[in-house]
């Protein structure tokens, strides 16, 4: 069953009309809190930390990801040049970057007066209002969807840009954090190729060796 939540708080409202009964004016939240049923840890450095609801299968993919990392950094680059350190922490710390982007970052939830549709028709403060014929509006979040909004019921919110809802990323994949997304989907087939020729390097000569002394000892 769909859940309605008032875009402002009811107290704040009933407040405002007492104080200015009369005066009807579109306020803007001065900052995003709206996420559903996503996890908001507040911001750092102007940016949200929005944690989606599937936190089980989100923990899976850190764990998958970051499991091969550390076990690259305690097994396999230790006793290299520098040189190697360096390029060998390129796909490792690109990939747990990436991930993080795409995992923790607000993937476009839509909000009013921020980049929705204004309930007046306003469109002179959005990113998506240009087919103001194409928008329909969100029955739960009571919003105008631009052009390529989605509504994602196990997010709670409207996504902008929605591309889909990933369970491994824990939240939806939108205008947002698609590009973390890519950039993630990349560094996955890129590591493990990385880390298997890494290890090749570092041990094929001696798997090598032992493949020749035990032939001899035969
Ligand atoms: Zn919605
Ligand atoms: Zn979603």
């Amino acid at each position: 069953m769909l859940h309605y939540e008032p875009l402002m708080s009811s107290t704040e409202d009933s407040a405002a009309t007492e104080a200015a009964p009369l005066v009807s004016v579109t306020r803007r939240p001065t900052k995003v809190t709206k996420y559903g049923n996503m996890h908001y840890f507040g911001s750092c450095c102007g940016t949200p930390i929005v944690f989606g609801p599937n936190v089980g299968t989100m923990l899976c993919t850190y764990a998958m990801v970051l499991v091969p990392c550390v076990c690259f950094y305690v097994f396999i680059l230790p006793g290299s040049d520098i040189i190697m350190w360096v390029a060998g922490s390129i796909v490792p710390v690109g990939i747990t970057l990436s991930m993080l982007g795409a995992t923790a970052t607000d993937p476009g939830v839509l909000e009013a007066g921020v980049n929705a549709v204004g309930e007046d028709g306003d469109v002179s403060h959005g990113t998506f209002n240009t087919n103001m014929e194409k928008a329909k509006k969100c029955v739960t979040c009571k919003l105008w969807q631009p052009a390529g909004t989605v509504h994602c019921k196990t997010c709670g919110v409207c996504i902008a840009g929605h591309d889909h809802h990933c369970v491994w990323m824990g939240k939806c994949v939108g205008r947002d954090n698609l590009g973390y997304f890519h950039a993630f989907l990349t560094m996955v087939v890129i590591a493990p190729a990385f880390m298997l020729i890494t290890c090749l390097m570092k041990y094929g000569p001696n798997f090598g060796g032992h493949i020749r002394g035990a032939t001899r000892g035969h």
